[in-house]
């Protein structure tokens, strides 16, 4: 079989750690910086960063666009972080005139544990894996609505949701990229797989 093509969001964030589980795990990774690039692949996982920062880039370089139809069009993505920011379709506590590129019917609070609570690590229950995942949040957002599209992976203790799925899109609040954690990416890549 074909390793999976899929690329990395490398504008701003995390980039190595993604580049490097989704290598160890079989899949062929471009760094994508430019609609060259997103045209290549066929899944993309969007890191952990500066949300806002990422956004700015994005419409710089005319990646919002492309992201946007990519989206639409059912291309597999992952979003961590900032990247489950920029896949949500509202988000509170954004920047002035910060955008999202959308796709998972949530509502995203940036930065919602508050300073006392920068990061943390937590083992958590996650609808799916067969054992508790290690995951490290970092200036973490929450999901704070989930719409009827989209569905619950993983919550925080009193409910706070921090892992989505909505048909070929994921998102986490947490980075398991951090962790030597796979479940996620492999759950990713094979959706890329099942969507190639
Ligand atoms: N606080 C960041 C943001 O709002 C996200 C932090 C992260 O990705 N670790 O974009």
């Amino acid at each position: 079989m074909t390793a999976p093509v899929v690329g990395v969001l490398a504008l701003q964030g995390d980039v190595r750690e993604h580049a490097a589980v989704l290598r160890a795990l079989g899949a062929e990774v471009v760094l994508v910086r430019r609609p060259a690039d997103l045209a290549l692949v066929q899944g993309l996982v969007l890191p952990g960063g500066e949300s806002s920062v990422i956004d700015k880039l994005s419409r710089t370089f005319g990646l919002d666009g492309p992201i946007r139809a990519a989206v639409r069009a059912g291309m597999p993505m992952y979003g961590t972080c900032a990247g489950l920011i920029l896949l949500a379709d509202r988000i509170t506590g954004g920047s002035d005139g910060q955008r999202t590129f959308g796709g998972l019917d949530v509502t995203v609070a940036r930065n919602a544990f508050g300073a006392q609570v920068e990061s943390f690590e937590t083992l958590l229950e996650v609808d799916g894996a067969p054992a508790p995942v290690p995951a490290t949040f970092i200036r973490a957002p929450l999901v704070t609505d989930v719409g009827s599209r989209a569905h619950v992976l993983a919550a925080l203790p009193g409910g706070r949701v921090v892992a989505v799925a909505q048909g070929a899109l994921l998102g986490t609040s947490f980075h398991p990229e951090m962790n030597g954690e796979t479940w996620f990416h492999r759950r990713f890549l094979d959706q890329v797989r099942a969507a190639a």
